[in-house]
């Protein structure tokens, strides 16, 4: 199972992959970090197809196609803001990876690539979201034999150490 998931360090927007995942905001019409990354790389396409799509709300994904992009499709879904942890930020992380897995599955996307949602600029708590992002992943794909594998792609060494840490625990049986 766990070999179904992998951690790399690196720039999603150049992951040759059938989906590509954007930590997006609800208006879906672009932001900083890897949302404006993936806008850059993807073209002024994705922005056209995103204004069709009126936004999304917090855990929740939509597929757009991915233009420019080596990735076929880009799913976007906005990650809940850390706001302490009494606001049910973990179980909306959880339900952004699984509604992104959900729309991959209905879309017919075998590797799925995604970046560390929520720990930018909404400050989730890096441990807690590696350990939320893997241990939902792999209750998916354990009752989902079409998703093949399943990439973290980590920005910096520091995040790719978490979610390594997370990988290793939940192999572990921690
Ligand atoms: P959020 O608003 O969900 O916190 P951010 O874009 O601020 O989203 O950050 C989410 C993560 O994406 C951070 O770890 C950030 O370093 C990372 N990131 C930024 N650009 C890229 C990129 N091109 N590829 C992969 N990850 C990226």
């Amino acid at each position: 199972m766990q070999e179904r998931i992998q951690i790399i360090q690196g720039d999603i927007t150049r992951q040759n992959v059938d989906a590509i995942v954007n930590a997006a905001n609800c208006s879906l019409l672009g932001g900083g970090g890897v949302d404006g990354a993936i806008h850059r790389a993807a073209g002024p396409e994705l922005l056209a197809e995103c204004r069709t799509l009126h936004g999304c709300e917090t855990g929740k994904a939509k597929i757009t196609k991915g233009y420019r992009l080596p990735a076929k499709y880009v799913i976007h879904t906005p990650g809940p803001i850390w706001q302490g942890g009494r606001y049910g930020e973990r179980e909306l992380l959880a339900s952004c990876y699984r509604s992104c897995l959900e729309l991959a599955s209905a879309n017919g996307c075998k590797t799925v690539d995604f970046p560390s949602i929520s720990t930018g600029v909404y400050h989730f708590p890096l441990k807690c979201a590696s350990q939320i992002a893997i241990r939902t992943i792999a209750g998916y794909l354990a009752g989902h034999p079409e998703i093949e594998r399943v990439r973290m792609v980590c920005f910096d060494a520091d995040t790719e150490s978490f979610y390594r840490r997370a990988l290793e625990e939940l192999e572990a049986g921690v």
